[in-house]
């Protein structure tokens, strides 16, 4: 295939985790792959490791600053020419309750999980149009779903981006973009590390119906779907993928 024919991917916070598994994912697939993270070393470390020079590129990039936002969407056109799938992947998480969370804490986490999205895709969208269109994945989590302590700012955000799903798949449908959400239960990430302490993993495990964290390649698996031909009809949808959790109506640890 002509590399002008190769479909391109956007995965926003893929230097590690889940969206590095997504990059992987997508590589895998025969995509050409724009990786972009706020932490310059790492996401070059991740790049070099992916060893695909011809299909990758990395762009340093804050998802919250409208300005790089823009310049990285240009950098990407320039090299690839064409955009077929973004994936608003990059958050950050702080677990504490409303009356210790700063005004700083809440407006950045909100800046990063749901303006950054608003933002790569308003920038992205015009790229994806001009070759007929292409697929968006919003990264929520369950945490979104339901109310719990120490997720004032993090629970509201997902939240936030999960109606950011439908709406953006509603108004972005006549340029031929379809937009859907994946929400991922706990999975074993340097985020879980930081914010799931021995109390909450013991919880999780006892009522996630699969008895599991889930793996990054899990995710990934699911958000390579919906940006494939296979997902044509699938819009505004949000996919749970949590071993079941979200079934249970159990509340989050
Ligand atoms: P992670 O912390 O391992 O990776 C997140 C990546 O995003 C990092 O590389 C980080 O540098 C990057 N990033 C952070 N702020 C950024 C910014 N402003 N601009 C660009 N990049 C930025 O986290 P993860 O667990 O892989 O999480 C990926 C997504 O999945 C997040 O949106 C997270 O909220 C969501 N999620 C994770 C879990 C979980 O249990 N790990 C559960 C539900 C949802």
């Amino acid at each position: 295939m002509a590399d002008e024919a190769r479909k391109v991917a956007l995965v926003t916070g893929a230097a590690r985790g889940i969206g590095l598994a997504a990059a992987r994912r997508f590589l895998a697939g025969g995509w050409r792959v724009a990786l972009l993270d706020i932490d310059g070393g790492t996401l070059r470390e991740a790049v070099a490791w992916a060893g695909a020079p011809e299909a990758t590129m990395a762009l340093v990039c804050d998802v919250a600053d409208p300005d790089a936002v823009n310049g990285a969407v240009q950098d990407l056109g320039s090299r690839f020419g064409r955009l077929d799938a973004l994936v608003n992947n990059a958050g950050i998480a702080v677990f504490k309750p409303i009356l210790e969370t700063s005004f700083e804490e809440w407006s950045r986490v909100l800046a990063v999980n749901l303006s950054g999205p608003f933002l790569c895709t308003q920038k992205a969208a015009p790229l994806m149009a001009e070759t007929g269109g292409g697929a968006v994945v919003n990264v929520t989590s369950i945490s979104g779903m339901r109310a719990s302590t120490l997720r004032v700012a993090y629970g509201t955000s997902k939240a936030g981006l999960a109606h950011l799903t439908k709406q953006q798949a509603v108004e972005l449908a006549g340029l031929g973009i379809r937009v859907n959400a994946v929400a991922p239960g706990p999975v074993d990430t340097a985020m879980a590390k930081a914010v799931h302490s021995p109390a909450i993993r013991a919880d999780y495990r006892d009522a996630i119906p699969l008895g599991r964290y889930g793996l990054e390649e899990e995710l990934a698996e699911a958000i390579f779907f919906l940006c494939s031909d296979g997902a044509s009809y699938i819009t505004g949808q949000t996919l749970g993928v949590d071993g079941g959790f979200g079934a249970t109506g159990i509340g989050l640890p």
